[in-house]
């Protein structure tokens, strides 16, 4: 290709139209995974991890006879749990009947001890399951359980999920903590310790 033939830069979008461009690229590296640790195999498991250490330290809320809520480290908005079956598998149609219902029950304990606790307006509930599906642990089956409130967007959005606030997590484990001792009589939900 002759030098001549090719276009000047100016003839091509964008020009100028009154609207604003934010031009991100920096999210490419999200989706093409370049700071992704290369062998995760080694790696232990998070939630398996903390299942080894006191409910303080791991930010366990509370233990169930077949699933356990925990703190989430990276909020997508503050207060975020999760509900995970004790069990390390990965995909909803892993679980038995009875973790099924224990984990659906949980949750829905969790929103109950959410609406006590802080007053959400409303919740984000669900499962990424798979890595492709942007599961964080993919390997061990996690339901997020986020309140929302009336504005919440424009202070913390949900994609951020870098930031940790471990001070702020362990007074809301404690505040969760005492909410589903509370509250899991009423599911009928027993504690296994
Ligand atoms: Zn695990």
């Amino acid at each position: 290709m002759s030098e001549e033939s090719i276009e000047s830069a100016d003839n091509f979008p964008p020009t100028q139209d009154g609207y604003q461009r934010l031009w991100t690229p920096q999210r490419m590296v999200y989706v093409q995974g370049q700071d992704k640790p290369k062998d995760t195999s080694k790696k232990e498991c998070p939630f398996c991890a903390a299942q080894k250490k006191t409910d303080e330290e791991g930010l366990i809320i509370w233990h169930g006879t077949h699933v356990f809520a925990i703190m989430n480290l990276y909020p997508y908005n503050v207060g975020h749990l999760m509900i995970c079956p004790y069990r390390h598998v990965g995909m909803l149609v892993d679980l038995d009947d009875d973790e099924l219902f224990e984990f659906e029950k949980a949750t829905t304990l969790a929103i109950t001890v959410m609406k006590e606790v802080s007053h959400p307006d409303g919740w984000n509930v669900g499962i990424n399951q798979g890595e492709v599906a942007g599961a964080g642990v993919a390997g061990h089956l996690h339901q997020h359980v986020v309140p929302r409130w009336e504005g919440d967007s424009n202070f913390m959005p949900i994609t951020a999920g870098t930031r940790t606030m471990p001070i702020l997590l362990g007074k809301q484990r404690d505040d969760y903590a005492a909410g589903f001792e509370h509250l899991q009589g009423d599911f009928n939900l027993p504690s296994r310790n």
